[in-house]
């Protein structure tokens, strides 16, 4: 079949590189893509959230599949264009992406379904915000309602953080994602990252992680998209990963086919746990990045006979086969991020590292200009590994970074310190 996948970062690479080893698939098309992936599929160079452009490619290249990466273009409703015009598609419906672009209509969802998630208010004045929040104390979260690329959060420790982030929010900083604030209670606890397929009525789970958020060792600094990740994430026991079914998911999944709505795609439950107890911080839509690396590493080929299955409704018959193993992905970033940082520096190295279904470097911000690999974003290479123990995926990953030369570009030293 010919498949259609739209993205550009490290995710889309993995995903890339995982369907096209399926041999069910004859064609790879990749819009936009970057270097890496121009090497294992070909490149489309089209705006991914434009549904009239990627309909045409569709048409242009009898596309049977198209696979969506990331949330811009389900949040504009491209997979309902592509589902509307007959096209299999894996990705939410824009009403079913809501449980990423709005996150006072998750907390909605939560409340109907009696999902365990922080506790919380809804508002739209400021004055009344400052008042809740005034009254409720630090430490308290404050949230932009819409997507703001991770940036519309405040975890405020202190009084003054939260409403200095109230005045941002309402004084227009995430412009119409911020016409709303979510307030809520503070949860602590240990993170990890759950991923469901779902079918719209059917789960399957296919995998847990980890991620690194924090730009520095030891988890300092400025929030960034992800530094690095592992899978599986050894916080998420059976008994979690299935109270998290039981009570959050399942749950999430029936009332939006309730609501006629039914979410098919990805659900990427973010999870805070203590004391053996999961509750729900946040749902993503689609699969994170740098999280796929690591699972598309250990899933390899048969993630295509998922997400088809997903698409067409078929979720009771696969199964995800893991082999018992362990994978980390270091992401390289350029000097700067997640401030500013030079562009078009050049990468070099790459060619001699191994790239088979256990060592892979995925691409995220990389171009060719004139036959030399160059930086073109803020997080750029995911050197990704896979060993017996997660102190060995660590080691082989750390191993491939240090052949990696590129002078303008840095990484955390410690991904997985955490579980090991
Ligand atoms: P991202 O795009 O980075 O995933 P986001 O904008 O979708 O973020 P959330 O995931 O809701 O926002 O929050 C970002 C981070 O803030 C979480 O990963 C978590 O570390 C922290 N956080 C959010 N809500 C809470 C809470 N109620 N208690 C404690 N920490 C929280």
């Amino acid at each position: 079949m010919n498949i259609l996948l739209l993205g550009s970062g490290g995710r889309e690479h993995a995903l890339a590189w995982a369907i096209k080893q399926n041999p069910k698939c004859d064609r790879l098309i990749v819009a936009p893509g970057n270097a890496g992936i121009g090497a294992v599929a070909e490149l489309a160079s089209i705006d991914p959230c434009d549904s009239a452009a990627v309909l045409a490619c569709v048409e242009e290249n009898a596309i049977d599949f198209v696979v969506v990466g990331p949330e811009a273009p389900l949040a504009a409703g491209v997979a309902d264009a592509l589902r509307g015009a007959g096209i299999l598609t894996f990705g939410p419906s824009a009403a079913a992406a809501k449980l990423e672009s709005s996150k006072a209509f998750t907390k909605e969802i939560c409340d109907a379904c009696k999902a365990p998630t922080a506790g919380y208010a809804r508002f739209d004045d400021l004055e009344e915000a400052k008042a809740y929040v005034l009254a409720q104390g630090a430490p308290i979260v404050v949230k932009a309602d819409g997507l703001a690329a991770g940036k519309g959060v405040i975890v405020a420790m202190t009084l003054e953080e939260a409403l200095t982030g109230l005045e941002e929010i309402f004084g227009g900083a995430f412009g119409a994602a911020g016409a709303e604030v979510v307030i809520e209670e503070f949860m602590e606890g240990e993170e990890a990252s759950f991923f469901i397929l779902s079918d719209g009525e059917n789960v399957l789970p296919v995998g847990t992680a980890q991620d690194h958020k924090r730009v520095g060792d030891g988890d300092t600094g400025p929030n960034t998209g992800g530094m690095g990740a592992y899978s599986p994430a050894p916080v998420l026991t059976d008994a979690i990963q299935a109270q998290v079914l039981d009570q959050i998911v399942k749950p999430t999944v029936a009332e939006m086919a309730r609501r006629g709505t039914p979410f098919q795609g990805v659900l990427y439950a973010g999870l805070m746990i203590k004391n053996g107890h999961a509750r729900l911080v946040e749902y993503n839509v689609r699969f994170g990045d740098p999280e796929c690396q690591v699972l598309m590493l250990r899933l390899g080929a048969q993630a295509l006979d998922l997400l088809l299955a997903c698409a067409e409704g078929r979720l009771p018959d696969v199964q995800a086969q893991w082999a018992d193993d362990h994978a980390l992905t270091v992401v390289m970033a350029a000097k700067g991020y997640p401030g500013s940082y030079e562009k078009g520096t050049p990468i070099s190295g790459l060619d001699a590292l191994p790239e088979d279904s256990s060592n892979m470097v995925f691409h995220a911000g990389t171009a060719l200009q004139n036959g030399q690999l160059v930086a073109t974003g803020g997080r750029v290479l995911n050197v990704t590994a896979r060993g017996t123990t997660l102190r060995e995926a660590q080691q082989k990953a750390y191993a491939m970074v240090d052949q990696i030369d590129w002078p303008e570009g840095f990484c955390r030293k410690d991904i997985g310190w955490r579980a090991l």
